[in-house]
């Protein structure tokens, strides 16, 4: 089917942060001839193009040029390798929560600590989404990309995607891999991962907990401290976490013995949200936009809010922090058109 171009498309609902954003043009790729005819129309009429998932890692301005295109390319195939381990290839318009659900729904595990992010499976090896001491790329085999500067279509393994801390190719090298599928190394035998406190602490009661118990807690915790964005607008964390060195780490260690870090390799990764709500920011607002009052690391929409707002607040929160701990907090979700940070 050819390309409905939709012209002065309002993305409001298609952003977490329910930024009311206006695409010049819209356009929803289903899908792979819509990839190749899409990449031919703009090669014929070169102008900027967002990939667009569930709009959950992005910061967007009012008035969005060029092309807004949204990849829906489904699919699920599941193949049984041997009585453990379990190959899964998902399109990359699937939704990940759901996702996640439907392969513990056929006791597929691995993917219970990753519950309730939200967005699109395409969009989840970009930043390697990580929580409670997992990250995607950890589980993953290959991810099939459309090449947008060769036009070519090809895998690329898990080496190639060069994963980092919130990290991967794709991010370094934005609109040059399409993701139009994700294959998973997922298992059968259950491998609970419970290095984080608060998971260890809501399960404690269990010897063994099974991966659904694991889901359920981690689904639990997550509404108990973050803000559905279908009610409140948010981008999810808003900063990364600092990784700081031994020296800085003591000297801020001594200044403040609570402070929350982790050893990481020869660094420490410092909780962001900690060194945020030390400073008394969590709960703040200021107009239409602020800081959750649950969790200092998640700014939000209270509604009417824009990007400007959000990038002001989010310049004063990285003055501060850095005035009062040295330390250069970085933006996690991607601003588009893109900025340099406030
Ligand atoms: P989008 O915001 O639509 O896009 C993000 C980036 O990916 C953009 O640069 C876009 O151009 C690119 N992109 C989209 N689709 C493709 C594609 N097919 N191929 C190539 N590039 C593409 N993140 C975590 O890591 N851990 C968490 O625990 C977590 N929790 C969150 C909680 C909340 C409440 C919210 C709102 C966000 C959270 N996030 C978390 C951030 C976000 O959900 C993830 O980064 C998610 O993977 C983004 O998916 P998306 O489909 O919404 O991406
Ligand atoms: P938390 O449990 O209050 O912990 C605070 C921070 O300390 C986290 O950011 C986490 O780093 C780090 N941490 C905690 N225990 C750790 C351990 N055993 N080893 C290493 N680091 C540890 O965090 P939270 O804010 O409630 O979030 C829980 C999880 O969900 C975290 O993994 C977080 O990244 C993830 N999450 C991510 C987003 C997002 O948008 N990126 C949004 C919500 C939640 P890490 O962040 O590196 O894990």
């Amino acid at each position: 089917m050819s390309l409905a171009y939709q012209h002065g498309y309002s993305l409001k609902a298609l952003n977490t942060f329910g930024f009311d954003a206006v695409a010049e043009r819209f356009v929803a790729i289903d899908t792979l001839d819509q990839v190749r005819e899409l990449h031919a129309d703009i090669r014929r009429k070169p102008q900027p193009l967002l990939w667009l998932g569930g709009g959950s890692n992005l910061v967007l301005a009012d008035q969005i040029p060029g092309t807004v295109a949204q990849i829906r390319l489904r699919g699920r195939r599941i193949e049984t390798l041997n009585s453990d381990e379990v190959r899964v290839t998902l399109g990359a318009g699937e939704n990940w929560h759901a996702s996640v659900e439907a392969l513990l729904d056929e006791d597929i595990f691995g993917l219970e600590n990753l519950a309730l992010i939200p967005g699109a499976v395409g969009s989840a090896p970009v930043q390697n989404i990580g929580a409670y001491g997992v990250e995607i790329g950890d589980r993953l085999e290959a991810v099939e990309v459309f090449d947008w500067s060769s036009a070519e279509h090809y895998w690329l393994s898990r080496e190639d995607c060069a994963f980092g801390y919130r990290d991967s190719l794709f991010k370094r090298n934005p609109g040059r891999y399409l993701i139009t599928r994700v294959r998973l190394r997922l298992n059968r035998r259950p491998a609970p991962v419970l290095t984080y406190a608060p998971l260890r602490q809501a399960l404690a009661d269990q010897s063994e907990p099974h991966p659904r118990a694991v889901f359920e807690a981690v689904c639990r915790i997550r509404r108990s401290k973050l803000p559905d964005p279908a009610q409140i607008g948010n981008a999810g964390s808003f900063f990364k976490n600092p990784l700081i060195d031994a020296a800085h780490h003591q000297q801020l260690r001594d200044r403040f013995p609570d402070l929350v870090a982790y050893p990481d390799g020869r660094h420490y990764k410092v909780a962001a949200g900690w060194l945020i709500d030390r400073l008394g920011w969590k709960g703040y607002r200021g107009g239409a936009v602020g800081v959750h009052r649950h969790q200092a690391l998640v700014l939000v929409n209270y509604g009417g809010g824009n990007r400007q707002q959000i990038e002001a607040l989010s310049g004063r929160i990285r003055r501060s922090v850095r005035e009062a701990f040295a330390i250069e907090l970085e933006v996690e979700p991607g601003f588009y058109p893109p900025t340099v940070q406030p």
